[in-house]
C-alpha cells in the first residue's frame, strides 16, 4: 500500500489534538493548507525536444511569519507528499520558536536524468512560475533532496533579474559568495547531533561509544555519520538510493564520503570487509541509533517490530509513520522527532535569512553557538513536556508547535 503523507501529517494533528484538548475548530483549520500553486514546466532539452513537469509551492500556515521550506527535486514528488512537509514546516519553525511560517516546493522530475544546461533550465522556469508566492516577506524557499547552493543560486538569480536588483534574502542555503551564511550547509547534521548528546545525557548513555546505522548519505546523512564518526561511534552501516553497505567493525566513514563525493555510488565502493544490504536488512540492523535521513515512509507498521535499536533519530521528515511510532514507544525506542531532530537546517537558514535581511554577516563561531542554544531549548521543552505528561517526544514536540500556532490564530483572529 502507497503511503500517503498528507495523511500521517493529518493524522498527527489529530493525535496531538486529542492530547491537548485543542479547540476541534482549529484543529480543522490545521489540517488544511493556505494555498498552494500548481504549474507546468516545458524544458527544451539538449537534443531540441521539449519535455513537460509538474512542479508545486504549498503554503500550510503564515500565520506567525513568512513562508519557509525546501525545495524537492524526485520522481516520487506529489502534491499530497509537498502538503505534508510544508505541514511538517509549521511545525518545526514553531517548536524553534522562530518567526517563520510552514511551506515546501518541489518538482517531479529524475535530476540525475537531466544534464546540467537542462538542470538549470528547469530550475529557472520553476522559479518564474512560482515567482509571485516567493519573497524574502513572502516565502523562503531553501535546499532540500537532490536540490544544492547552486540550485538555490539559479533561483536568487532568477528572482534577483525579474526584480531588477539582487534579493539574496528570497532563498537560504545559497553560496557563500551571495548572501549565502557559513555554517548552514552542515547545520542539519549539527543540530542532530546536539539533540542527540542532549538525549544521551538524559540516558546515561556514552555517545562515543554508540553503534550507528545511517539511511540516506546527502547533505544530512553524510554530515551526521560524518560528525559521529569523527566523536569516535561505530558506524555499522550507511545507504543511498543505491542500497546500503554494512561492516560489524565499523566502515570507514572519511573515505566513503570521498567516494560518494564524486559523484559514485555507495553499492560500488570495493572493500572486502564490507557487505552490501538491502533499505529492509539496513533499518532492522541491531544498533544503539538508527538515523533515517532519506525520505518519508521507511519505518513502518510492516517492520516497526523488527526495529532494533535504543534512539531513532529523524534526520529526513516524516521517515516514522504513526502506527509504526506507536510500537516504537511501546517497545521503549526513544523516537527524537523529525521537527525537534533535523531543525538545524531551518534555524541556520533563518540565520542566514536575517544577515541577507540586514546585509551583515556572521562569523562561524556565532553561527554554531546560537544554533546549538536553540536546539537545546526546544529539546528541553520537548522532553520536560514527555516527562510530565508520560507521552512521546513526538506528541510533546507537537503539543508545543501547536500551541503557539493555536495561541497565533487567537490573537489575530480570524479574518474579515
Ligand atoms: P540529499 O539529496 O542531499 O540526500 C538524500 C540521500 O538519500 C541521498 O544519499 C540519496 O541517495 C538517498 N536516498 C534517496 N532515496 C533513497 C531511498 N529510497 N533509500 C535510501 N536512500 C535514499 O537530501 P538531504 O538534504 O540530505 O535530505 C534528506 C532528508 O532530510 C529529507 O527528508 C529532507 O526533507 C530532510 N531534511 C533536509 C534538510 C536539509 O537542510 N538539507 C533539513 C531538514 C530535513
Amino acid at each position: 500500500m502507497e503511503l500517503n503523507a498528507f495523511e500521517v501529517a493529518k493524522k498527527q494533528i489529530d493525535i496531538v489534538a486529542e492530547e491537548m484538548g485543542l479547540d476541534p475548530n482549529v484543529r480543522e483549520y490545521l489540517k488544511r493548507i493556505e494555498r498552494a500553486l500548481i504549474v507546468t514546466i516545458p524544458i527544451q532539452m539538449d537534443d531540441g525536444s521539449i519535455q513537460i513537469f509538474e512542479g508545486y509551492r504549498v503554503q500550510h500556515s503564515t500565520v506567525r511569519g513568512p513562508g519557509k521550506g525546501g525545495i524537492r527535486f524526485s520522481p516520487e514528488v506529489n502534491l499530497d507528499e509537498v502538503k505534508a512537509l510544508a505541514t511538517w514546516m509549521t511545525w518545526k519553525c514553531s517548536l524553534l520558536n522562530l518567526p517563520l511560517g510552514g511551506a515546501k516546493g518541489g518538482v517531479c522530475v529524475d535530476p540525475r536524468k537531466l544534464s546540467n544546461r537542462e538542470l538549470e533550465r528547469l530550475t529557472r522556469r520553476y522559479a518564474s512560475e512560482i515567482i509571485n508566492m516567493i519573497g524574502p516577506d513572502i516565502d523562503i524557499p531553501a535546499p532540500d533532496v537532490n536540490t544544492n547552493a547552486q540550485i538555490m543560486a539559479w533561483i536568487m538569480d532568477t528572482y534577483s533579474m525579474n526584480k531588477g536588483r539582487a534579493v539574496p534574502g528570497v532563498v537560504t542555503g545559497k553560496p557563500i559568495e551571495i548572501g549565502g551564511s557559513v555554517g548552514r550547509e552542515p547545520a542539519t547534521g549539527m543540530g542532530l547531533y546536539y539533540v542527540l548528546e542532549a538525549l544521551c545525557e538524559k540516558l546515561n548513555l556514552d555517545l562515543e561509544s554508540l553503534n550507528i546505522v545511517v539511511q540516506g548519505f546527502g547533505n544530512v546523512g553524510g554530515t551526521i555519520a560524518d560528525l559521529l564518526y569523527t566523536e569516535g561511534c561505530k558506524i555499522m552501516a550507511v545507504s543511498d538510493i543505491s542500497g546500503g553497505i554494512y561492516s560489524s567493525n565499523g566502515l570507514d566513514i572519511t573515505k566513503l564520503l570521498e567516494w560518494t563525493k564524486q559523484g559514485n555510488y555507495l553499492k560500488d565502493y570495493k572493500d572486502k570487509d564490507y557487505k552490501l544490504i538491502s533499505n529492509d536488512e539496513l533499518l532492522t540492523l541491531d544498533c544503539d541509533v538508527l538515523i533515517p535521513a532519506a525520505l518519508e515512509n521507511q519505518i513502518i507498521q510492516e517492520n516497526a517490530d523488527r526495529i532494533r535499536c535504543k534512539i531513532v533519530l529523524e534526520g529526513a521528515n516524516g521517515p516514522v509513520t504513526t502506527e509504526a511510532d506507536k510500537t516504537l514507544f511501546n517497545k521503549g525506542i526513544h523516537v527524537l522527532p523529525d521537527i525537534l531532530a533535523n531543525g538545524g537546517g531551518v534555524c541556520v537558514s533563518y540565520f542566514e535569512y536575517v544577515q541577507d535581511i540586514r546585509a551583515y554577516f556572521w562569523e562561524l563561531d556565532r553561527i554554531n553557538k546560537e544554533l546549538k542554544k536553540i536546539m537545546l531549548r526546544a529539546f528541553e521543552e520537548v522532553y520536560a513536556v514527555s516527562k510530565e505528561r508520560n507521552i512521546n517526544l513526538r506528541t510533546a514536540a507537537y503539543i508545543i508547535a501547536v500551541t503557539r500556532i493555536a495561541k497565533a490564530i487567537e490573537l489575530r483572529g480570524i479574518f474579515p
